[in-house]
């Protein structure tokens, strides 16, 4: 056989083995917060929970540093922070346990959903929607966490939460899951 032909077959053979391409890595500002969760190492990830958040002290409502301040004061914070212009930015690691959820419920009846979740907040307000480049760069970040983790839920912070939590806040959901291809009631 000349080379030219077994590197042809070799080449069929590698796209038949390989899966579909995987979602490259977005591209985050990294912004390591001090508060806002627990180190973990090696814990289970198989929940996404969407949340949104604005500055209600003051100033800007959608300044990324104030938002973060105001993480601080509750001692709380998401894993990461997606602000109008859709930059995304990482406040903790995967590994740890981020403190977002609060009390809840996840669809199969079990709490401690913190400890098993990665928690993303939109930058929105209650009367204004995540802007369109928000809304690409959440379906990036959530596309390739469900490459990276054997995701069982994505859901909004209202659905396991709902007596407390109405957001994430003028939120097409349903689009959103179109998009990302996972269904949400299973
Ligand atoms: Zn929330």
């Amino acid at each position: 056989m000349n080379s030219k032909l077994i590197l042809s077959v070799f080449l069929i053979l590698l796209s038949i083995a390989m899966p579909a391409f995987p979602t490259e890595e977005p591209e985050f500002i990294h912004k390591k917060v001090n508060f806002g969760y627990k180190t973990a190492e090696k814990r289970k990830i198989d929940v996404i929970v969407i949340h949104s958040v604005y500055n209600a002290s003051g100033g800007d409502i959608y300044d990324v540093d104030l938002i973060i301040k105001q993480f601080a004061r509750y001692k709380v914070s998401p894993h990461y922070l997606i602000d109008r212009e859709g930059n995304i930015y990482k406040l903790t690691e995967e590994k740890n346990i981020a403190y977002h959820a609060g009390v809840s419920c996840l669809p199969d009846g079990t709490s401690g959903v913190n400890s098993r979740s990665i928690g993303i907040e939109i930058v929105t307000s209650l009367d204004e929607a995540p802007s369109a480049i928000q809304i690409d760069a959440t379906v990036k970040l959530v596309k390739y966490l469900l490459e990276k983790y054997p995701v069982k839920y994505v859901l909004r912070h209202s659905d396991i939460a709902p007596d407390r939590k109405t957001d994430p806040w003028n939120m097409d959901w349903e689009a959103f899951i179109v998009r990302i291809g996972k269904k949400t009631d299973e």
